[in-house]
């Protein structure tokens, strides 16, 4: 009964699919407390704690993932996202295989999110190494296969049944850190929130100045590509479960 409720409460569920903490808020944290605002209901799952983001020979792997997780818990909580989970896999070692996307399946069909927020898997521009991180463009990869058609359809992952989970369709997935752009999402109410988010990531930031003066410089950019002050930017993939619709926006795109 109180699920019900709060199903009927907010207007869209949001899960993201990171590689490292700091990669959301990055990538896609204006959007998030754009729409959060509108009560969006949004959860972050961050594959690995970033235990290997430091030169700091004193500082040990342990320690370093529990600071991130704090990091990205209260960057999480600017934004305004309900939860963040981490599947603590090992930073700068994410390999693909059937059952690391079937813990992203397991995600998908436990928070049955309409969007899904990651990397974008076909950025293989190379025109940033930040962007072009091996972690990021497994992760991307993954969370893809893992919506589709793994999350969907009931032969995947089949012990999921025993936990008590169900087929799920997300119906639009948003890549960021995308070299081939085709929707523009206006941040100039919320990047205030989005450096703050960045902020909180501490152990990351050798001078927060310069990180903030890079946003800036960076999503204003992106904003006046399209007359806006700043912009998030993603390549934006519908995923039409009726054949239809499909048929529709074939035809607008077309015409
Ligand atoms: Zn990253």
């Amino acid at each position: 009964m109180h699920e019900k409720m709060r199903k009927k409460k907010a207007l869209a569920r949001i899960l993201v699919i990171s590689a490292h903490p700091d990669d959301v808020d990055f990538g896609c944290g204006g959007t998030l407390a754009k729409w959060g605002k509108k009560r969006a209901e949004i959860v972050y799952t961050i594959c690995t704690s970033g235990e290997k983001g430091t030169d700091d020979p004193h500082l040990t792997n342990q320690d370093l993932a529990r600071t991130r997780e704090k990091e990205q818990r209260a960057a999480a909580a600017v934004i305004g996202a309900k939860e963040v989970i981490f599947l603590r896999k090992p930073d700068g070692e994410l390999q693909y295989s059937s059952d690391f996307r079937g813990e992203l399946v397991r995600v998908i069909r436990q928070c049955q999110p309409d969007i899904l927020f990651t990397h974008d898997p076909a950025n293989r521009a190379f025109d940033n190494q930040y962007i072009s991180h091996a972690d990021h463009r497994v992760v991307g990869e993954l969370a893809f296969d893992a919506t589709y058609p793994a999350a969907l359809n009931r032969n995947y992952y089949p012990q999921h049944q025993d936990e008590g989970l169900t087929p799920h369709a997300v119906s639009e997935l948003y890549f960021f850190a995308t070299s081939q752009p085709n929707t523009w999402v206006d941040i100039s109410s919320t990047l205030a929130l989005k450096i703050k988010a960045l902020r909180c990531h501490k152990s990351q930031i050798k001078n927060p100045r310069v990180m903030e003066e890079l946003v800036r410089t960076w999503f204003a950019a992106w904003g006046r590509e399209k007359g806006l002050s700043y912009a998030e930017r993603f390549r934006r993939l519908s995923i039409f479960h009726d054949p239809s619709q499909r048929l529709k926006q074939l035809k607008r795109s077309f015409r």
